[in-house]
């Protein structure tokens, strides 16, 4: 099975609401779509988002590095040689991990269809469906309360709420998000780097102090600043974990050494791939630290990726994968089964992923 040529086209989607955190706000998901071709009639499916804020990725950066840099490195080769597809992509060009994390899934969806076994049940079939959490927009506290409480009565028992923008007016969003859905519901909070460690440290211990029942806070400082990150996870009760500050499996390393984060937040579009993913997940789970995998907004064909890794390995404990549910439509035919927060995997080889509707 050997890879002949490669195909990129845009894809944009609009959202139900905007998405609004720390960084950025958005009202569609734009990816760019890829196809992978063998000489054999298969094609493998990936994607990537430009999430710019965040991973510096562009749609024109993107398909410049899949049609320039990437693509080039690894026509001709064949599925059989993984590895050194693996070592040619990473290999091929610096950063850009969003275009090598859509060539990466693309790649293990020939993968599993050279060898006819869906991806969950060759990173270890630990399950078969996962219950996502949902993003809660910042926005004032009232409509994130009114936000909070329609998800809660739409069958979701977790909320990821998005603060970081002004301390205070944070404490009062959780307030009152905590008074609108009650105690049972379980509540995350990312502050997307918004805070310096001090004040994210004396704002997590006043809400501690208030019994808000916070079960993680997600990079509560710069993704540069490791020791801020440290500094608070040292100084808090509540669990801290780190979304930004990781993108590669050196990163993680660093954090995992000098223990600045609880719990990683691993994302196919951060670290590259699921080849990546893997390594990471591998050295946390060595370390006794448990993963969440986490997704941008993005389509459905790298929620599907994510969702075959998440359940595969019982080291990820959360999902946060809401982005098919916050779709205003899904384009994609085929993946990963979306029904509210519950998300099911295909049984079909490799991704399960048919094409565009
Ligand atoms: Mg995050």
């Amino acid at each position: 099975m050997k890879i002949t040529h490669v195909e990129t086209m845009g894809l944009i989607t609009p959202l139900k609401k905007p998405f609004k955190t720390a960084l950025r706000q958005t009202s569609v998901s734009e990816s760019i779509i890829v196809k992978i071709y063998t000489d054999d009639g298969q094609v493998g499916f990936g994607s990537a988002p430009p999430t710019a804020v965040i991973t510096g990725d562009t749609m024109d950066s993107i398909k410049s590095a899949i049609v320039d840099f990437i693509s080039p490195a690894i026509i001709g080769m064949d599925i059989e040689e993984f590895e050194p597809i693996m070592e040619r992509l990473h290999r091929s060009i610096h950063r850009n991990s969003s275009a090598k994390a859509a060539m990466d899934m693309a790649l293990y969806d020939l993968y599993g269809k050279h060898f006819k076994i869906p991806l969950y049940k060759l990173f270890g079939g630990a399950r078969k469906e996962l219950e996502s959490d949902i993003t809660v927009s910042v926005n004032s506290p009232e409509e994130m309360a009114w936000d909070a409480k329609a998800y809660i009565n739409r069958g979701y028992t977790t909320l990821k709420t998005k603060v970081g923008l002004d301390s205070q007016l944070d404490i009062m969003r959780v307030k009152m998000i905590r008074e609108a859905v009650g105690k049972d519901i379980k509540l995350r909070l990312d502050a997307n780097q918004g805070w310096i460690a001090k004040e994210a440290v004396r704002t997590i211990r006043t809400l501690e102090d208030m019994g808000m029942n916070i079960e993680i806070v997600e990079q509560p400082v710069k993704a540069h600043d490791l020791e801020g990150l440290k500094y608070v996870t040292d100084h808090v009760d509540t669990p801290i974990m780190a979304d930004e500050s990781l993108f590669s499996p050196t990163d993680a390393f660093n954090i995992l050494k000098h223990r600045a984060a609880d719990i990683l937040n691993i994302k196919l579009m951060k670290c590259g791939g699921l080849h990546n993913a893997l390594k990471i997940n591998a050295m946390a789970e060595s370390c006794g630290v448990e993963c969440m995998l986490g997704s941008m907004i993005e389509s459905k064909i790298g929620i599907t990726a994510a969702a075959h890794l998440a359940c595969g390995k019982l080291n990820f404990t959360r999902v946060d994968l809401d982005a098919v549910d916050l779709m205003a439509e899904d384009p994609i035919d085929g993946g990963v089964i979306v029904t509210g927060s519950r998300h099911a995997i295909p049984e079909s080889y490799g991704l399960g992923i048919n094409g565009l509707k």
